[in-house]
């Protein structure tokens, strides 16, 4: 048995002073009580706060061996045309970066992780792993006459998944890259285990655009570097893209939209009132290093309490660190306070994941992992200086 104190202790849904966490050896949680009922010799003090082990709800472990490679803020166009043009490394490179990627993720105090696989180069990785990796193998591609074809390179990636056991979706990409046919080829896929989706979402202004017309730059980007008709492959709807998304997804199954950066608050609040297990991911370090914009958090809160954050990949990156991206929120909206921010962290990011049984908080039976944050100012906010160390 181990007993754990901090000044503060944010369990993932509140925050309590004054208290003692109780593990068995293996870090189950025992019981959470009063600070007074327990010799403080035989506790464990920490100069700080201690949370929950974080849900990073968003990454793609594959893409780890592009840090530093991408310049920053030309826009999510440039971004992926520049991604797709250095997709050439060694392949030890390529299975070496996942590794460490992996082990940095571990120490950063990151117990799970929703994690997208284009193809198959993570999955060992995954397999192996100290964390729980849930497989979103994504389907996309722009021509509707091909839609069997890019099906069936996601279902082998998916299988193969499977074979090792491991929690995985076929899930769309974005609504931008994924014609109707190709929609209901992976809404109508039972084999999801478990069922839960996670999908790109307004990451951008030009997406929006090219639902309403047809122009800007995701025609520049399929006309010119993929050498398509964009005119051909694609019809625009003349309404925001996440309409177009919502007619094909269940409506009662876990679905995570990812960045929302370009989101209104009339659209979060309607679609949240009828789909009722939609979580909204923010990647804000992402966010600015691609398009130099940030969600206005304020509004999100206000409509809605299923929030989420991830780190995207290291190659709009810099670290795949929860810590980095709760103080890039607060420093941008200094009223957000860090308990609500755990709460994005741990408790949410577990529920949409479907694991919030034995993660994302310090509750009775859970073993969630237990992390400290050093250096927390006495209101609880971050410091520049916080630092993040792995308890359990
Ligand atoms: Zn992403």
């Amino acid at each position: 048995m181990k007993k754990f104190s901090a000044a503060k202790i944010f369990t993932g849904k509140e925050i309590l002073t004054n208290s003692v966490i109780i593990t068995d050896d293996n870090g189950k949680i025992l019981s959470l009580d009063s600070l007074k009922n327990h010799e403080n010799s035989t506790i464990q003090f920490f100069d700080g706060a201690i949370c929950p082990g974080f849900i990073n709800a968003h990454c793609h472990l594959e893409l780890s061996y592009m840090r530093n490679k991408i310049s920053r803020g030309n826009g999510l166009v440039r971004f992926v045309k520049d991604l797709l043009s250095i997709r050439n490394e060694k392949m030890e490179v390529i299975l070496q970066k996942i590794e460490e990627a992996d082990i940095e993720m571990f120490n950063n105090g990151i117990v799970a992780v929703g994690d997208i696989s284009n193809d198959d180069h993570s999955l060992l990785t995954k397999k192996k792993s100290k964390i729980y990796y849930h497989t979103f193998v994504e389907a996309y591609g722009f021509k509707p006459n091909e839609a069997g074809y890019y099906f069936e390179i996601a279902k082998q990636v998916f299988l193969k998944a499977r074979s090792l056991n491991l929690p995985s979706s076929i899930t769309a990409h974005a609504p931008y890259s994924v014609p109707k046919e190709l929609m209901k080829l992976i809404y109508s896929w039972k084999e999801n285990y478990p069922v839960i989706y996670s999908i790109h979402n307004q990451e951008t202004e030009a997406e929006t655009q090219f639902f309403l017309n047809g122009t800007g730059d995701f025609k520049v980007l399929i006309d010119d570097f993929f050498k398509l008709n964009s005119s051909e492959v694609f019809q625009p709807t003349g309404d925001r893209s996440i309409n177009y998304l919502l007619k094909y997804l269940p409506k009662v199954k876990n679905a995570l939209l990812v960045h929302n950066t370009f989101s209104t608050e009339e659209e979060i609040n309607n679609i949240s009132e009828e789909f009722k297990n939609l979580f909204w991911c923010t990647c804000p370090k992402a966010n600015l290093y691609i398009e130099n914009r940030l969600p206005d958090y304020k509004t999100w809160l206000q409509v809605t309490d299923k929030i989420c954050i991830g780190t995207d990949s290291l190659a709009s990156n810099n670290s795949l660190s929860i810590l980095d991206e709760i103080r890039t929120i607060q420093t941008n909206f200094p009223e957000i306070k860090t308990e609500t921010l755990v709460n994005w962290a741990t408790i949410n990011g577990a529920r949409f994941l479907k694991i919030d049984e034995q993660f994302g908080s310090i509750e009775e039976g859970k073993t969630p992992g237990l992390n400290f944050i050093t250096e927390i100012n006495d209101d609880g906010r971050l410091k520049v200086s916080s630092t993040l160390k792995r308890i359990i």
